[in-house]
């Protein structure tokens, strides 16, 4: 079984489309990669049922659209009998993630996807963002603690992009990462959550998967389920790449991919 489970619905142009028909042109470009499986996950963001979460201009400009109306046309792609699942993308908030997971908890989930982009409402992936005022080892030791807190919350099921702090390429020395590392991994573990395997790090410029070898080996080594991951904020991006997503897999040691309904995760062979 092969899914991909990290996309946004959008349309051609990248433009929201909370519709049943934007949902099958990524379903016909997850068969055309041979996907057996997509999940969408929408920006929590961009739902104004969370408008009280957002103080960040990027964050509240965004908020204008209904939780209902994207439901609504993920579970009539389900109705058509669509391999489509209903997730949603759920920022780290600190401690107000269970205000957060409150508001979004009368919704139908298949899973949640936990993301970390914003640390105390600066950004980790956008430049200055964090990179502007703290040094590159500390934007790190803060951002695997956001994670990691995260994770612990209980509020989602997968973690994106596990290491986007190496997304401009900057990292700490190997000794502080790996310890980094062999930490949030641990850590993760105790959890019980499941990270993504993404693909989306190789259009950014680092040109790299999320995450980065040694991280994901210390994830597989400690059993820790594994989904396969775009972040298409486009049709034509679902699957992207996948072939080395599966060969990191793979070489992590990894035979299982996790899939999920209800928010259960069960393993299937990966492949
Ligand atoms: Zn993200
Ligand atoms: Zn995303």
């Amino acid at each position: 079984m092969i899914v991909d489970y990290h996309m946004h619905l959008r349309d051609e142009r990248g433009g929201i489309a909370f519709t049943a028909d934007a949902a099958e042109r990524f379903v016909e470009w997850a068969t055309a990669r041979g996907v057996d499986e997509i999940g969408f996950t929408e920006h929590v963001y961009y739902f104004r049922e969370t408008a009280e979460m957002w103080e960040v201009p990027y964050l509240s400009e965004r908020c204008v659209f209904d939780l209902e109306d994207y439901c609504a046309a993920v579970l009539e792609a389900k109705r058509r009998g669509l391999p489509v699942k209903l997730g949603l993308e759920v920022d780290y908030v600190g401690d107000r993630q269970g205000r957060l997971t409150e508001l979004i908890d009368p919704y139908p989930w298949d899973f949640l996807l936990g993301s970390v982009h914003w640390l105390d409402g600066v950004a980790v992936d956008m430049e200055p963002g964090v990179w502007g005022d703290s040094s590159v080892e500390e934007v790190w030791r803060r951002y695997f603690a956001a994670v990691v807190e995260l994770a612990s919350s209980g509020a989602v099921d997968v973690l994106a992009h596990l290491d986007l702090a190496k997304i401009f390429g900057r990292r700490p020395d190997a000794a502080i990462r790996s310890r980094l590392h062999e930490d949030a991994a641990e850590a993760i573990a105790d959890s019980g959550v499941a990270i993504e395997i993404s693909t989306a790090g190789l259009r950014k410029p680092v040109g790299e998967l999320y995450p980065d070898p040694e991280l994901l080996g210390a994830c597989v080594r400690r059993g820790i389920g594994v989904t396969l991951a775009s972040d298409a904020h486009e049709p034509h991006l679902v699957g992207e790449d996948f072939v080395l997503a599966l060969a990191a897999a793979r070489s992590a040691g990894c035979e299982t991919v996790t899939v999920f309904d209800a928010r259960q995760g069960r393993q299937e062979p990966l492949g």
